[in-house]
């Protein structure tokens, strides 16, 4: 069976960012395929309201409070039902009849609606991966209580999930997740030193938002995507293996018991596993542009920096650790990221103060998700105490 039967009901929460944007691309092009149902922002209110136009969704919600009077007003002529607050997004997943939730809100914000969603029996279409990284536990065992599944839409993620369909997990050796090694493979800390925002919001690959992209250029974002790969397929960390792949084809490959290797590739575009999320188990038909081997002529591999780039310690630490540890970790990145992108902080200073609130924090081995609260709470005013310290 080639063609979907009924359309999907989707639900994306940040529907304005650069996940948002690329999914309901991908619901214009498979016209009748795929159904809006909510789409939620941040502050974005005029994204918003041209989406709701658009896509006719039955909820819309905005984060930002300061808003619902121009949405509520923008849309009074529309069919849809308007909200706003963080509390809201928790609300709505309860009441639609979206049957896939694409969790793809940026860092800590997105833990609480995949709870909720997964509560509600939705399907997840996993891009916030800080959710895993901050609650990989609590969200697992979720998920097999709810009997839900957490479909990845991180590109490696994705791609190892579809080199394990149809094998035992017991038959993993190991994976490898590629990192296209960010703007500054190959720098060393004496040049990023005065690296700047400008500088560091260019990928040569991917186009995402500024968070990802700042953290694709620390490797924290590979860090992050290691404990992401712990739960979501359940390894241990000498299975998980991290390979420097400069040209994005590769999205990463599983390394079997017999010593065979299979990789999924493509070209370096989200759409894909975005796609894949939307109608797992079916494979449908796009016009997306395809791989030319001739024209990409090779494919390189090398270590990762880990020295220079020593966010991929931290969270390799960080797993290990386990307990509250990956929340701290995700937490002072978040605090980091925003500096570095408020001139507060200096590129290399980002690793810096990850690991200062890893020393800081009290550790907690078994955490509950108020623990997590709270430590995500804590780990933003010691963050902020060691900004103001680096400032002086
Ligand atoms: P963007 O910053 O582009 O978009 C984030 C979205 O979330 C926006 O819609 C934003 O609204 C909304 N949002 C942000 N903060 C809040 C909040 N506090 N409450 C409610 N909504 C919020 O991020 P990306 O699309 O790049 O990334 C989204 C997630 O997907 C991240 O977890 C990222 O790691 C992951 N991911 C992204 C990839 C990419 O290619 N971009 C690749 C793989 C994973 P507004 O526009 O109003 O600010
Ligand atoms: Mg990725």
């Amino acid at each position: 069976m080639s063609e979907v039967e009924n359309s999907k009901k989707i639900a994306i929460l940040g529907s304005t960012g650069s996940i948002g944007t690329q999914a309901l691309e991908i619901v214009r092009e498979q016209k009748g395929k795929l159904e809006i149902e909510v789409l939620t922002a941040n502050s974005n209110a005029e994204l918003l309201i041209a989406q709701a136009i658009e896509f006719k969704p039955n909820h819309v919600v905005i984060a930002d409070e300061s808003k619902y009077q121009l949405l509520k007003d923008a849309l009074a002529n529309e069919d849809v039902k308007v909200f706003a607050g963080s509390k809201s997004i928790e609300e709505v997943i309860e009441i639609t009849s979206a049957e896939i939730v694409l969790t793809a809100m940026v860092g800590w914000s997105g833990l609480k609606p995949t709870i909720k969603a997964i509560e509600c029996k939705k399907r997840i279409a996993l891009a916030n991966k800080e959710t895993l990284v901050v609650a990989g536990d609590i969200i697992t065992q979720l998920c097999q209580q709810h009997v839900v599944d957490l479909i990845p839409v991180d590109s490696e993620h994705s791609a190892i999930f579809q080199c394990l369909i149809g094998e035992n997990l017991d038959a993993i050796d190991k994976i490898i997740l590629t990192a296209s090694g960010g703007p500054f493979r190959g720098k060393t800390k004496a040049e990023l030193i005065n690296i700047t925002k400008v500088e560091a919001l260019k990928h040569p690959n991917w186009n995402m938002g500024a968070k990802i992209t700042i953290d694709s250029a620390t490797l924290m974002n590979k860090g992050l995507e290691v404990i992401e790969a712990k739960w979501l397929f359940g390894l241990r960390r000498e299975q998980i293996e991290v390979v420097v792949h400069p040209q994005s084809i590769i999205h990463s490959m599983v390394e079997f018991n017999d010593g065979s290797i299979k990789a999924q590739m493509g070209l370096p575009d989200m759409k894909l596993p975005i796609h894949y999320a939307f109608f797992f188990p079916q494979r449908v038909k796009t016009n997306f542009k395809r791989t030319s081997f001739k024209e990409i002529k090779s494919l390189t591999f090398e270590e990762p920096d880990i020295v220079t780039f020593n966010n991929l310690s931290l969270a390799y630490h960080a797993m290990d650790k386990g307990g509250n540890m990956p929340c701290v970790l995700n937490a002072a990145n978040e605090v980091a990221v925003d500096a570095f992108l408020h001139d507060k902080i200096k590129f290399l200073q980002i690793a810096e103060l990850n690991e200062k609130c890893m020393d800081r924090v009290s550790f907690i081995k078994k955490s509950t998700i108020d623990d997590l609260v709270n430590t995500d709470y804590e780990t933003r005013r010691i963050a902020e105490e060691e900004i103001r310290k680096m400032a002086k």
